[in-house]
């Protein structure tokens, strides 16, 4: 599963790999799973709503609403076409890809500065400042957002045209290419092909922008509206109140998640970390460690990896209560967490392939495309992240431990549905 130091290198590489570069075309969009098997469990990969509950809200039937929510969606990937990909950002475990006009780009970076919020102290943040920070940080900067949660098994790979077939549980298929202000006469534009491919079930959520919603959507502008209906001919499209209803509830979906998101421990100063530390060993007096730190509210993007990495090179045991942390570990807690997550995202994350754990094996360029079709963690541009060559405890049950002079052997144990991985010896 993704965690913070897997999504932030994606970011990295899709940033210096495709940001700036225009949407020549969306040829494919996959609304439905491939996987029978999760198909039951979620309808569509891009519905973070119950359908039943939508269709009453919104007083239409089932089956008008999950048409209408296709629609919708179809519309916003034809929408993007010939927008810039303006920035990419990362909340958490969530990505998020701006997509804005070509004319707008400088503007919207300069708004960008201003609108990004002063650190609030932790203990001030009610739930309230929280949805306006989150929509003031992440939701006013860009027209169009695709908002991406990876969960289990998504993946975001650049591909060269044939190299994966839609049929290997591709979701999404976006064509890049360079702007067109640098266009030569004679030279042939080279195109970039990212694809969103997920055996199980990840999140796709393309939202508008508020303002931008009311350009789009807005009575005041009926001049606009006409040109947009025609331009969406093709689809059969027509704006309705349902369809408006459908990006509203798409975008309060969003602010909501993003909000629920905690202090990112890879980009805020250590200060910063270390008081959510603190604020919890007070408030969550009876939780383990190991709960704390996989609970994305507090800090975000931690999951099992990591939990169980950062656990043992602080020397305590995952569960450990929260209120028995003395100061001295609370501090050591807070500079071996982000000693773990900066080292991971170095290495590019972890990939758990057993050829790339073993620490003699060189990866070569040339395997990336063979790697591509593993689905097993991947940068966009096929290589694995080499982690699993550092890790001390995760997926080491019955080994020596690492730390110095320490004789304890790795312990394995389940705790509510997870794998920890721990030295008794050494941490407790
Ligand atoms: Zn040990």
């Amino acid at each position: 599963m993704p965690e913070l130091p897997e999504v932030e290198s994606i970011r990295l590489v899709l940033e210096r790999r495709l940001v700036g570069r225009v949407v020549k075309k969306c040829p494919f969009v996959r609304l439905k799973p491939w996987n029978p098997a999760s198909e039951r469990m979620l309808s569509h990969i891009f519905h973070p709503f119950n359908e039943a509950k939508m269709s009453v809200l919104l007083g239409v039937s089932q089956k008008a609403y999950v048409r209408a929510y296709e629609a919708s969606l179809r519309y916003f990937f034809k929408h993007i076409e010939g927008k810039v990909f303006s920035q990419i950002r990362r909340s958490g475990k969530y990505l998020l890809f701006y997509f804005t006009s070509l004319h707008r780009t400088e503007q919207s970076s300069k708004n960008d500065a201003i609108t990004t919020p002063k650190a609030r102290s932790v203990q001030k943040e009610t739930q309230h400042t929280k949805i306006q920070d989150t929509e003031a940080k992440f939701l006013s900067s860009g027209e169009c957002l695709l908002v991406v949660h990876l969960k289990m098994a998504g993946q975001l790979l650049i591909v060269e045209p044939g190299e994966i077939n839609r049929s290997d549980h591709v979701h999404l298929m976006m064509v890049f290419e360079r702007m067109s202000k640098k266009r030569r006469i004679g030279i042939k534009q080279e195109s970039q092909w990212l694809l969103y491919r997920d055996t199980r079930f990840g999140e796709l959520l393309p939202i508008f922008e508020k303002s931008y919603l009311n350009e789009l959507f807005g009575v005041e502008k009926s001049r606009n509206l006409e040109r947009h209906v025609r331009i969406s001919a093709p689809l059969k499209m027509a704006f309705s109140k349902r369809q408006r209803a459908v990006f509203e509830t798409l975008y309060l979906a969003v602010v909501k998640r993003l909000a629920r998101v905690g202090v990112d421990p890879y980009y805020e100063v250590k200060a910063r970390v270390y008081k959510v530390i603190a604020a919890a060993v007070m408030k969550y007096s009876d939780k383990a460690l190991y709960d704390f730190l996989m609970d994305g509210s507090y800090l975000a993007g931690i999951g099992n990896i990591y939990a169980n990495e950062i656990s043992h090179l602080t020397g305590l045991a995952p569960l450990r209560k929260m209120r028995l942390l003395t100061e001295k570990e609370q501090r050591e807690l807070t500079t071996h967490l982000r000693y773990v997550l900066k080292g991971a995202v170095a290495s590019h994350g972890t990939s758990l392939d057993k050829s790339i754990s073993n620490k003699n094996s060189r990866i070569n360029g040339k395997q990336a495309v063979s790697f591509k079709k593993s689905t097993h963690f991947r940068l966009p541009d096929g290589m694995p992240g080499t982690y699993a060559r550092t890790l001390r405890v995760y997926g080491r049950a019955g080994l020596q431990c690492l730390r110095k002079q320490c004789r304890g052997k790795i312990v394995k144990q389940r705790h509510a549905g997870r794998s920890l991985y721990f030295c008794p010896q050494c941490q407790y």
